[in-house]
């Protein structure tokens, strides 16, 4: 394999992963990148994780790999199609991977009992953010949680990743989550005209989600989903009135 040149001026060392292939499109033309989709490793250490990202066998990669020091590698060149997303879909878009650029943040995640993301290691992932934006004009609203493109599957990067933090760096979509306070609640098993609506409002922002009128189980994953992004004080599934009035102010935010 050729030696590959880092894409970001940020990247300190290139490791190529074999797990690549061509970005495809449903028309004609290569696709860029137009979304940025934020992980965590999930495991032990950055060193397993970037073994298992490099390995053929594994079948998983991603563009960027952050370590807790900041440090930044690159593991896939920005105009390949890195194998980070799986089955997902946003706005209708079920190949995740051919538009966009994955991220992999080193943490232990939920199965580590969310450790804090170290300071130096947020700050390399916006400026990444950010550099990754400006290069292919890739929009604020479209830096998204690999839990938003694959609710029944992915976590990642948890509820305790800082998104107020990154949008007052002009990455990704926030507003202020309405307090938690009492008043109606819909939950699993619920069905009727509210449920339909609030499936409406979620499939709006981007959700893959069928407007079934039921409170089924993709509704309980994708609600969570969207409290782990923009409401993360309570991530319980249940879309009680702070969810829906953050929702509302989410949605708002998009046509401002
Ligand atoms: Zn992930």
């Amino acid at each position: 394999m050729a030696e590959l040149t880092p894409d970001s001026p940020l990247a300190t060392k290139v490791v190529p992963s074999p797990n690549q292939g061509p970005r495809k499109s449903a028309t004609a033309g290569m696709p860029r990148p137009s979304m940025i989709i934020l992980h965590y490793t999930g495991m032990d250490s950055g060193v397993a994780a970037l073994q298992l990202l490099t390995n053929p066998l594994s079948e998983v990669s991603c563009h960027y790999l952050v370590w807790e020091d900041g440090r930044i590698f690159q593991l896939v060149p920005e105009v390949a199609r890195a194998w980070h997303a799986g089955k997902s879909v946003w706005k209708g878009e079920t190949d995740i991977n051919s538009h966009s650029i994955g991220i992999e943040i080193v943490n232990g995640g939920h199965r580590f009992d969310l450790p804090a993301y170290p300071p130096q290691q947020l700050e390399a992932v916006k400026a990444l953010c950010l550099d990754l934006m400006q290069r292919h004009g890739i929009q604020a609203g479209h830096v998204l949680a690999h839990s938003d493109i694959a609710p029944d599957r992915k976590d990642d990067p948890g509820e305790h990743f800082p998104w107020a933090d990154f949008a007052d760096s002009g990455i990704g979509l926030w507003v202020p989550p309405a307090p938690l306070a009492e008043g109606p609640r819909y939950q699993s098993g619920d069905e009727g005209q509210p449920v339909r609506a609030l499936q409406a409002l979620l499939a709006m922002l981007g959700f893959g989600l069928d407007l079934t009128g039921v409170f089924d189980a993709r509704t309980v994953s994708v609600v969570k989903a969207f409290q782990r992004h923009y409401r993360p004080e309570l991530v319980d599934g249940i879309a009680d009135l702070s969810t829906m009035m953050t929702l509302k102010a989410v949605l708002q935010a998009t046509k401002g």
